[in-house]
């Protein structure tokens, strides 16, 4: 999708705080994180909303979830975090993600936050 966000942001097209790349999937600070560690896990592919998940994707889905459990093990987030999918009225990027949301930062992903500029 030409005027999506968070396609350009996979694509490297505009900067943002990446924790992770990989293939099909990345993860990056939220801009305006709402606890001390939030996180956003998208795939590469546009898919725009929970809605729009078919059974083609669930392979895709389960690398989102296998990225997820890395970083919550990784950054021993494992005490008090949550993950949430925002839909309808909420969901201001319509590019699938979800928001990974923790009460610690770990000194890991404190190093990688930098500012975008
Ligand atoms: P949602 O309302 O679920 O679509 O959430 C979209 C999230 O994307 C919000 O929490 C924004 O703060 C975040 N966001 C928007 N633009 C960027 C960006 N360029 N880099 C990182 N996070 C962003
Ligand atoms: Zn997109």
């Amino acid at each position: 999708m030409n005027d999506c966000i968070f396609c350009k942001i996979v694509k490297d097209e505009i900067q943002t705080n990446f924790v992770v790349q990989e293939a099909d999937v990345v993860a990056f600070h939220d801009v305006n994180p709402l606890a001390p560690t939030h996180i956003l896990i998208t795939p590469k592919e546009h898919i725009a909303t929970f809605l729009d998940i078919k059974s083609q994707h669930l392979e895709l889905i389960l690398k989102m979830i296998t990225l997820s459990q890395k970083l919550i093990k990784d950054y021993n987030l494992g005490e008090a975090y949550r993950m949430v999918f925002n839909g309808g009225r909420y969901q201001h990027v319509p590019h699938l993600h979800w928001h990974l949301l923790a009460d610690s930062t770990s000194p890991e992903a404190l190093r990688s936050k930098r500012k975008v500029v």
